[in-house]
């Protein structure tokens, strides 16, 4: 396969930076991952503009312009033939030294990777995940902005370490004060009485997936509340749901050894999976 390093397109086996790039050394850079379905992809210019988002705040300016971030893209997923598959742009600060300044980079580097792709938990959107509530907190606000999605992911591997030992699938993250605040790369949803809650996203990156999954429960006429969540609002919810690139709508019938509601994947959650999965064939970019 291609891989997109700086403008030219570079053989898999080829494919490096150098050990003296601070993404590589600092985990200094911002990233992001988007679907495509069937040749088309899901929501591009939302991701490119949260990547632009992303690299704003840490002060990164991209070497593109979002038209040519968006088009690169594209040409990444042509050139390697694929259909079904997940992307990976990623920029880093760039070549520098060992010091963490980055006033000794120059310039940014820029890659993207594109892979074949379905979707990640298998069987498991029959069953529904395990997910385990892990001691490790988001941070936020008092740290990294939550909707940064920076190459800094140490926090939620170390959920995502937690959730595996304890025999889970996914980790869902409290902030500080004891707040739900997302899994280790997905967002959280409960519903109770036929109501759908997630967090607000003060404490968690603002999923495109989230989005889609707001806007296609008012079209089913589901209301959907952004709201403060505690674990005993998940524990004995009628259904609980993850969403995200990767997992796309994933049902949780199992929290810390609490079965969640009838303990299968509930019936809004299901219509939900199957609307998004209409969405996601039905829509993108070519
Ligand atoms: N939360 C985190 C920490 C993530 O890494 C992701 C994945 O991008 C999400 C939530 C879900 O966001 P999206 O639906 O945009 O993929």
């Amino acid at each position: 396969s291609l891989i997109y390093i700086d403008g030219e397109y570079v053989p898999a086996e080829n494919a490096a930076v150098s050990v003296f790039d601070h993404g590589f050394l600092y985990g200094d850079g911002v990233f992001e991952g988007i679907r495509a379905y069937g040749g088309r992809v899901f929501r591009l210019e939302d991701h490119v503009r949260r990547l632009f988002d992303s690299a704003q705040a840490i002060m990164l300016c991209i070497p593109l312009s979002q038209e040519e971030m968006a088009l690169a893209i594209r040409d990444t997923l042509r050139k390697n033939n694929l259909r079904d598959a997940y992307v990976r742009p990623i920029v880093t600060r760039g070549y520098g030294d060992l010091g963490l300044d980055p006033l000794k980079c120059r310039k940014p580097t820029v890659i993207i990777v594109a892979v074949e792709w379905g979707a990640m938990y298998g069987s498991l959107y029959e069953v529904g995940l395990t997910a385990i509530s892990v001691s490790v907190r988001r941070n936020a606000p008092d740290a990294l902005p939550p909707n940064i999605k920076s190459l800094n992911y140490l926090n939620n591997i170390l959920a995502k370490i937690e959730a595996n030992v304890k025999g889970g699938n996914e980790a869902i993250i409290l902030d500080s004060q004891g707040r739900i605040s997302e899994g280790s790369g997905d967002n959280i949803f409960v519903i109770k009485n036929k109501k759908v809650y997630t967090p607000h996203t003060l404490n968690n990156l603002k999923g495109i997936t989230r989005e889609a999954v707001f806007e296609l429960a008012e079209k089913n006429g589901i209301e959907v509340i952004e709201t403060d969540l505690g674990l005993f609002d998940l524990y004995t919810g009628d259904e609980v749901f993850v969403t995200g690139t990767a997992a796309e709508v994933a049902p949780v019938t199992k929290i810390d050894g609490r079965i969640i509601g009838s303990g299968k994947p509930g019936p809004i959650t299901k219509e939900l999976m199957v609307a998004f999965r209409e969405l996601a064939m039905s829509s993108g970019t070519p």
